[in-house]
């Protein structure tokens, strides 16, 4: 069977890291989030205390760090970071250091060299538009902002266990302006991606739409 890649973009709380471990497991490919490496990049700049919007520092720090986002854990120059990353901070540090196209050149080049053989789901916000444009699957999941930070508000790995949803949501508002309306790079629907509106859908059975299409594809 071809071993493809599999694009899996949306907005936060749409259910791309649910639906991605699963169809990666599936399938026996590698799964990258990365939104782990945007995470890292920014938890590595708020602890070398540096401006989120200076854009040569932020972009060196990225260019200079050994970022690993397998198999759940994401490490930056050998140091765990896979609970440090996941704060309401982090959260607004990381879309903002995802605006600065110099950091995106460098992620993206390394999201092309880990995708380059095929066999690989990776999620994201640009995987389908940007990184791989000529993605075998493209996957658009979303959902209803308040399903979104209902399903955050319940992921203590995602709020460190101290949000409510009122927070959640104002907070995930403000991520879904910045990433759709920053200029490199926004998130936005390939116009051959296939969308998924997961409100109220359990997520078992988004994995099995999705799979089907795979097999669709890799048959
Ligand atoms: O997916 P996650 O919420 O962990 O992503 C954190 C932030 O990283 C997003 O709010 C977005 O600004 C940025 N991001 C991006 N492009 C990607 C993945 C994430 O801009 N491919």
């Amino acid at each position: 069977m071809k071993r493809l890649i599999v694009a899996i973009d949306g907005p936060s709380g749409a259910g791309k890291g649910t639906v991605s471990r699963a169809l990666s497991d599936a399938l026996g490919y590698r799964h990258v989030d990365t939104g782990a490496m945007y995470r890292a990049v920014a938890w590595k700049a708020r602890e070398r205390r540096a401006a989120l919007d200076d854009e040569g520092t932020v972009a060196e720090l990225a260019r200079s760090s050994d970022i690993v986002v397998e198999g759940g854990a994401v490490s930056i120059d050998g140091r765990d970071v896979t609970r440090a990353i996941r704060t309401p901070e982090i959260d607004r540090a990381a879309a903002a250091v995802a605006r600065l196209p110099r950091v995106r050149e460098i992620l993206v080049a390394r999201q092309r060299a880990l995708g380059a053989g095929g066999g690989i789901v990776m999620e994201g916000r640009d995987i389908g538009t940007v990184v791989f444009p000529e993605a075998d699957v493209k996957i658009y999941l979303d959902a209803s902002a308040q399903e979104r930070a209902r399903r955050r508000a319940a992921d203590a790995a995602h709020t460190g266990g101290q949000a409510g949803q009122a927070a959640v949501a104002e907070s995930i508002a403000a991520r879904d302006e910045s990433d759709t309306t920053r200029t490199v790079s926004p998130l936005t629907l390939a116009p051959d991606a296939v969308r998924i509106d997961t409100t109220g859908v359990p997520i078992d059975q988004v994995v099995r739409t999705v799979m089907d299409l795979v097999k669709r594809k890799s048959a």
